[in-house]
């Protein structure tokens, strides 16, 4: 599923406006979004996977994977967590639950078809934005 407008408008508001890369400002119709995880080692089109790009910069890039991959997207991840923009599809959890269980992620799991993340107690798969599947893994402290 290609990001529609409305997810582009909130990662270029949420980059400030400018190349994540470079930090050129850029006007919306300027910019380009890169996959952080790139698309070719199973990078998704979930919105802490994209970042505000200048054309230059994601040409640049192209598919190498940065080596801060696991921190960056595990922050921008929290930020759509608190900007409620990573709610759950078909689950036994209502979403202020599931939002103070999602803050509490602090590593990734796996990145295959769709990113895993993880906290002590909780394992969540997420896919196009949406938390599908929780699976509970530890104690409860
Ligand atoms: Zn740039």
């Amino acid at each position: 599923m290609k990001p529609g407008n409305k997810d582009k408008l909130y990662i270029y508001q949420r980059d400030l406006k400018r190349c994540f890369y470079c930090g050129k400002k850029l006007k919306f119709h300027q910019i380009t979004l890169d996959h952080y995880f790139p698309v070719s080692k199973g990078g998704t089109n979930d919105i802490f996977n994209l970042v505000t790009c200048c054309k230059r910069c994601n040409k640049l890039k192209g598919d190498f994977l940065p080596d801060n991959y696991e921190r960056v997207i595990l922050q921008l991840f929290l930020v759509a967590v608190e900007d409620d923009k990573i709610i759950g599809s078909g689950l036994n959890i209502d979403n202020k639950k599931l939002k103070e269980e999602l803050l509490k992620v602090d590593r990734i799991e796996s990145i295959t078809d769709k990113f895993i993340f993880q906290s002590d107690s909780m394992r969540f798969y997420i896919k196009n934005n949406y938390v599908i599947k929780v699976v509970y893994i530890g104690g409860f402290k």
